[in-house]
């Protein structure tokens, strides 16, 4: 069985030197994969991706450390792009108080804005969201009808029972650091058929490469080790998370 990673940034310089070489050889190990923007040029890249390779889809949006870059025109820059039959959600958006590019404030706006886009075109969600859960879940409550992935979640379990049953949680890497016991926890409990895989490629490369450039074949180690913690087969695990996957990206 192939693997999925929901969550990556092939477009990013750190792979310039490699790029094809390295699509080719996803190409044979990965089921699909799903390219994210954060600003416009990323979202652009994302989708010409998308066109040109069969297994990646495309994620557009304006991530919240760019979020000043979100004006009406770049939101019908996303319209446009929208269009592509391959853009699988809007993404990633959110909020962002440790880096605080721009102000709290700032920020929510263009994290509602792109929210009621999402409701408009009726496609899901990709969440960031970083020192700021309470505002975020707060965010996500006004949108009842839109669903995402809630990526790299930071939270703890208790704080799940906040988030709107449409959300499933995007785990990665991080899972397999040695200080990654609040991640173990949540994973621990946290029912399977909420959990999706990603490796936010080129960052949070997993053990045994942490330190190195991550790519989406390393999904693998986060699967052995949700096996490991939840104690269900490695098959499973793969064969769950990617009809997750596929289900909230609306991927057949
Ligand atoms: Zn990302």
């Amino acid at each position: 069985m192939k693997l999925v990673d929901t969550h990556c940034h092939l477009d990013d310089e750190r792979y310039d030197i490699d790029r094809e070489e390295l699509i080719k050889k996803l190409e044979e190990k990965m089921e699909f994969v799903v390219n994210i923007g954060f600003d416009l040029p990323s979202s652009i890249k994302s989708v010409e991706y998308s066109n040109s390779y069969d297994f990646i889809y495309a994620v557009i949006g304006f991530h919240p450390t760019s979020i000043s870059e979100y004006s009406e025109e770049a939101e019908n820059s996303l319209r446009e792009l929208s269009k592509n039959k391959k853009v699988v959600a809007i993404g990633e958006i959110g909020l962002d108080y440790y880096w605080m590019e721009d102000e709290k404030e700032v920020q929510k706006v263009g994290f509602r804005k792109q929210m009621k886009l999402a409701e408009e075109l009726n496609l899901p969600v990709v969440i960031h969201s970083r020192e700021a859960m309470a505002d975020t879940i707060e965010i996500l409550k006004e949108f009842p009808k839109v669903k995402g992935i809630f990526h790299c979640y930071p939270g703890s379990f208790e704080s799940l029972s906040e988030i709107p049953e449409g959300y499933y949680f995007g785990i990665g890497g991080v899972l397999t650091f040695k200080n990654s016991k609040k991640t173990v926890e949540f994973v621990k409990k946290v029912d399977i058929s909420r959990i999706v895989i990603e490796t936010d490629s080129p960052y949070l490369t997993p053990t045994p490469f942490r330190g190195k450039r991550n790519e989406p074949s390393y999904v693998q180690y986060v699967l052995e080790k949700i096996s490991e913690i939840k104690n269900i087969p490695f098959e499973e695990v793969l064969r769950i998370t990617t009809e997750n996957a596929k289900k909230i990206y609306g991927i057949d």
